[in-house]
């Protein structure tokens, strides 16, 4: 739902875990996790290799049912909410380059979604691809792209629907200098649009996002928030 015109809804939360874990036969990578996104967060996540990001970011995605806990879903009123649009950027590495599309309908498919936009699709596919400098690749199959080129289309299905909620996995990895900054602008651009959505980023590369983020969290199998950005540094906080 666009919550543009309504009343404020910046801290209402979105998505709710509720003490989620998980296992992978016996082995847990996930224990006691509570923890809202609300509308308006700017959560960067971060913590050690194998820690349980990546496996976090697909629960709170639905991609991934917990072995323990519950996740729901949350509109701008409070009620519970069957689904949101959510737009994700996967790591690169998750993504199989050799399947045979295009990066104009890799664009496309974010438009796909039960909830997301159906007016405009056109222009909207043709306006990322400008913001994303794509336009002479748009007809080409994405396992022609360079790593950059192809982690900024799949950056581009992540926001093309304009989503209540924006997740991105190791968005950095493979973008030059230029496109970082590109994708900085890109963040602080949604967040200035649309300050309701949104927006949790797993990163290694912490500096340039903990100054963009409202919120710190570090998952080393349970949650440890943190009060200040420096903690980051050091995978370490307050508990
Ligand atoms: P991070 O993103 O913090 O590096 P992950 O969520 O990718 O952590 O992985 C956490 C742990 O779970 C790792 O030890 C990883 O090997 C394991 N793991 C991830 N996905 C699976 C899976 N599908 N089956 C079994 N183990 C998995």
């Amino acid at each position: 739902m666009n919550t543009q015109g309504e009343r404020n809804v910046t801290g209402t939360p979105a998505i709710r875990l509720t003490d989620v874990g998980m296992h992978y036969g016996r082995k847990e990578v996930l224990k006691n996790i509570t923890l809202d996104i609300n509308r308006g967060d700017f959560m960067a996540i971060t913590g050690p290799n194998g820690g349980g990001k990546t496996t976090l970011l697909r629960i709170m995605l639905g991609l991934l049912r917990p072995t323990a806990g519950s996740v729901s879903y949350l509109d701008c009123h409070g009620n519970q909410a069957p689904r949101l649009t959510i737009g994700y950027l996967p790591q690169k590495s998750a993504v199989d380059a050799r399947f045979p599309i295009t990066v104009e309908e890799v664009i496309r498919l974010g438009l796909m979604g039960p909830e997301a936009p159906h007016d405009n699709v056109d222009a909207r596919v043709a306006d990322m691809l400008a913001r994303l400098e794509l336009e002479v690749k748009a007809g080409s199959p994405v396992g022609e792209l360079s790593g950059g080129q192809f982690q900024r289309a799949l950056l581009g299905r992540a926001l093309v629907a304009e989503p209540e909620v924006v997740i991105l996995d190791e968005p950095l990895s493979y973008l030059d200098k230029h496109f970082e900054h590109e994708l900085y602008g890109m963040l602080q651009e949604v967040k200035s649009v649309r300050p309701d959505t949104a927006i949790a980023l797993v990163s290694h590369e912490m500096s340039e996002i903990a100054a963009m983020a409202t919120r710190h969290v570090i998952i080393d199998h349970t949650l440890h928030i943190c009060h200040s950005a420096t903690h980051l540094v050091h995978y370490d906080c307050d508990l």
